[in-house]
């Protein structure tokens, strides 16, 4: 089962792609959090990649590419994976298209989680708050101006692959405002039919 979840920042991409590495047993691969390795390893992708983060841009199309192509051959991701956080360009996704077809393989669905994005400011800044409450380090691109950036990024450059996955007939949109459990069983009730 090869999933992929599309939706701006801080719709709840992370806590949803947890719900479905226990409960289908797939690899979740975020492209987020290996940056955030190659940072806090210190390498010369990480050095490269904190920049572009902390300015709420993205990383350039052949380097996430590379990365992901790497991790997607590797034999823990042969059953299925699912991607958060990729693809978010239009290139990427016609460069995951050809690296799936390479394998032999293909997306099974996309799943949009829809957000209100006043909603998502108002729970950055509760979140920061509650993050400063427990004396814990914020991530370094969490912060109003950087989520307004990636915002916009979000809009212009990621947006645009909601139609292309319609056009595949792989998108399935559902509301992301509800409870956590709410929106657990309707990424559910997408996913039994296809792990069945
Ligand atoms: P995330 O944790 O998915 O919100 O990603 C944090 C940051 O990492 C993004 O704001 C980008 O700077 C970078 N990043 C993550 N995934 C990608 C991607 N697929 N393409 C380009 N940049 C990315």
């Amino acid at each position: 089962m090869i999933v992929i979840f599309l939706g701006p920042p801080g719709a709840g991409k992370g806590t949803q792609a947890a719900h479905i590495v226990e409960r289908y047993g797939v690899r979740q691969l975020s492209t987020g959090d290996m940056f955030r390795a190659a940072i806090k390893a210190g390498t010369p992708l990480g050095v490269k990649a904190k920049e572009v983060m902390d300015a709420g841009k993205l990383v350039s199309d052949d380097i996430v590419c590379g990365l992901v192509k790497e991790r997607i051959s590797a034999v823990d991701c042969k059953d299925g994976f699912l991607l958060d956080g990729f693809p978010r360009t239009l290139v990427q996704a016609g460069m995951l298209d050809e690296m799936l077809a390479e394998q032999g393989r293909g997306v099974d669905v996309v799943i949009e989680l829809k957000v209100d994005e006043a909603v998502l400011v108002e729970r950055l800044r509760s979140r920061i708050e509650q993050t400063r409450a427990r004396g814990e380090a914020l991530r370094s691109d969490d912060n109003e101006e950087t989520f307004a950036k990636r915002l916009g990024v979000y809009r212009e450059e990621t947006a645009p692959l909601i139609p292309y996955y319609a056009e595949q007939g792989k998108l399935r949109s559902i509301d992301g405002m509800g409870t956590v459990e709410a929106v657990s069983d309707a990424i559910d009730a997408i996913l039994d039919p296809i792990q069945a």
